[in-house]
């Protein structure tokens, strides 16, 4: 039988020792850390006939290390935090340890011998240990942080554009389209399809169609604006949102990738790849799924001139 076993079948014997103990407190407070009970020995050490019940344990004990009263409360109870206390007007002091109980907290002091610079020197021990605690805290803190904005932001890119996906954009966007409406500026929405795109897998393969979607999606990016927000829409489809751009602006962004592209040799033989684009420009009373609806129109009109071509609705 080992202790912790022996303890668990006998929980009484805890007790028992506190009570008798002459160099142990354990002390219970509300969480308002007022007293609501404590073992023997407490007043013993104040030399006082009764326990201190009701009185706020920060006139009792105060921290070496601090101004002003806390208790350093150990959640994890496999890994206690020691907080060296003195007990008020005298040189007693007690290593005590703090948990939560109920609603307020348990606290359990060992009385600690020695000479001051005994102590001091312990002390500085402990500090030294909570010093390191803190640091890898702090390091493992900084750690979720950056996978947390990781994660983040591996949730809002399509990975083989880089762009925003189509989530993330609807997100951005319903925030842009709001600033846009109060501050009254314009604001195009401009909608790319890659043309005949089926036929490029069907010839090439679909990683030759991943690489083509993958150079448009690099253009794209190279082409927008400061403040522009492009994403990849679906598919071989592509959508950006250009706040302070009127219509004239967004029909030289659609134009230009138009060509810019049509002029790239992608494949490396030789074949053109062309884009539809649909240009909505935002109207009083808009709203942001009317814009988009108007921009989608344009697009299909487009598609049905003949593709290669930038329609504005
Ligand atoms: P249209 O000019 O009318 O737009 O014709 P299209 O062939 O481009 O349009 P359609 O919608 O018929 O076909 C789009 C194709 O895009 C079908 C789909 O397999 C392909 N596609 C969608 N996503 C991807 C992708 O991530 N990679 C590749 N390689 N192909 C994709
Ligand atoms: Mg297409
Ligand atoms: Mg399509």
């Amino acid at each position: 039988m080992n202790l912790h076993d022996i303890v668990t079948a006998q929980p009484d014997i805890i007790s028992t020792f506190l009570g008798v103990s002459g160099t142990t407190i354990a002390v219970v407070t509300d969480e308002n850390h007022r007293i609501v009970d404590c073992n023997a020995n407490l007043p013993r050490t104040l030399h006082t006939p009764d326990k201190p019940v009701g009185r706020y344990i920060g006139d009792i004990l105060c921290p070496m290390e601090d101004e002003q009263f806390s208790l350093l409360v150990s959640d994890n109870f496999r890994d206690l935090l020691p907080q060296m206390m003195r007990v008020c007007y005298t040189e007693i002091l007690y290593k005590c340890y703090t948990v939560p109980a109920g609603s307020g907290f348990l606290l359990m002091g060992d009385r600690v011998g020695g000479t001051e610079n005994e102590v001091l020197e312990s002390m500085s021990l402990l500090n030294n240990e909570l010093s390191v605690l803190s640091r890898e805290l702090g390091r493992k803190n900084r750690e979720i942080e950056k996978a947390y904005r990781k994660i983040t932001e591996l949730s809002r890119t399509d990975s083989l554009t880089g762009l925003a996906n189509r989530g993330y954009f609807r997100q951005r966007c319903e925030e842009m389209f709001a600033l846009s409406q109060r501050h009254r500026f314009p604001l195009s929405l401009v909608m790319i399809d890659l043309d005949c795109f089926k036929q490029i897998n069907d010839n090439y393969g679909h990683a030759a169609g991943d690489s083509v979607l993958a150079a448009f999606g690099a253009l794209v990016r190279e082409n927008c604006r400061e403040g522009d927000f492009p994403a990849r829409y679906g598919g071989e489809e592509f959508i950006a949102f250009l706040p302070h751009t009127p219509v004239r602006e967004a029909l030289n962004l659609g134009d230009r990738l138009r060509i810019l592209f049509s002029e790239q040799d992608i494949l490396e033989n030789g074949q053109t790849i062309t884009i539809s684009t649909g240009i909505s420009e935002h109207r009083p009373g808009d709203s942001l799924d009317d814009l988009i609806k108007r921009a989608d129109d344009a697009l299909y009109q487009a598609k049905h001139q003949g593709r290669n071509r930038c329609v504005i609705l």
